[in-house]
């Protein structure tokens, strides 16, 4: 569903972020990317969203690859990934229930759909009673399961996740994990870049993990720490 091959990333100024990345994530799998800061998840995600474009190598989604900028294939990979950032990235004028629909209002959805869709998503991430609030009357949490449904009205078959608990206090961190977990196990493939060591020996799944821009491990049910 994913897959990196020999992937090198220098950014402007000379400096080498990842460097020889050979990676396959498959449909369904739930990924940790771990390592210190600085180890290169950031721009591992951003390569696969297209923020950032790799020096060299080659990146597939769904088997299309998607590896050079062409402005047509944006709108496809926008589709196709959801993603939840550490810090939200809510509209703050906008209510939760706008929130949401805006996400599906950019791709041009139907007005009908949205009015169904909207709070079937509001339900699934327990904030249908609070559509009507702004975010800057959420908790943290409440306002990264906001993020989480924006993120998964579409449908997509895949949701990145950059740091989706650092911003959320330790009891918010494992319902939001526990969502996480329930969107996975109804087949959305997740890769989640994480400093949460307790919630990875916990929910162990697939750990990936990057030191200085290279992938120095890489385990089925791994832990935190080797
Ligand atoms: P992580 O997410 O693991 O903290 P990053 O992917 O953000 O790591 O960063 C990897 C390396 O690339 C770091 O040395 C960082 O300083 C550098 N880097 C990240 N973004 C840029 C950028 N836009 N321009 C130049 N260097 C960058």
């Amino acid at each position: 569903m994913i897959k990196l091959i020999g992937i090198e990333k220098i950014y402007e100024g000379g400096v080498k972020a990842l460097s020889d990345i050979n990676l396959q994530i498959r449909k369904g799998e739930f990924v940790y990317i771990v390592g210190s800061s600085g180890a290169g998840k950031s721009t591992l995600i951003k390569l696969i969203l297209k923020e950032e474009d790799p020096s060299s190598g080659e990146i597939y989604l769904n088997g299309n690859d998607i590896t050079d900028v062409n402005n047509r294939r944006i709108p496809y990979i926008r589709r196709s990934i959801g993603v939840v950032f550490q810090d939200f990235r809510l509209l703050h004028n906008k209510t939760v229930y706008e929130n949401v629909a805006f996400a599906m209002e950019i791709l041009g959805e139907d007005s009908k759909l949205i009015r169904k869709r909207v709070p079937e998503v509001l339900r699934r991430v327990g904030l249908n009673r609070k559509a009507s609030r702004f975010p800057d009357q959420l908790s943290g949490g409440e306002q990264q399961r906001v993020s989480i449904a924006r993120a998964i009205v579409n449908n997509p078959p895949v949701l990145m996740a950059d740091e989706p608990t650092g911003n959320v206090d330790p009891e918010n961190a494992l319902g939001i994990m526990e969502l996480l977990d329930d969107i996975n196990s109804r087949g959305t493939t997740i890769i989640m870049a994480t400093h949460a060591k307790d919630i990875v020996d916990k929910l162990r799944r697939r750990v990936i993990e990057l030191s200085k821009g290279i992938i120095i491990r890489d385990e089925k049910r791994g832990r935190y720490d080797e």
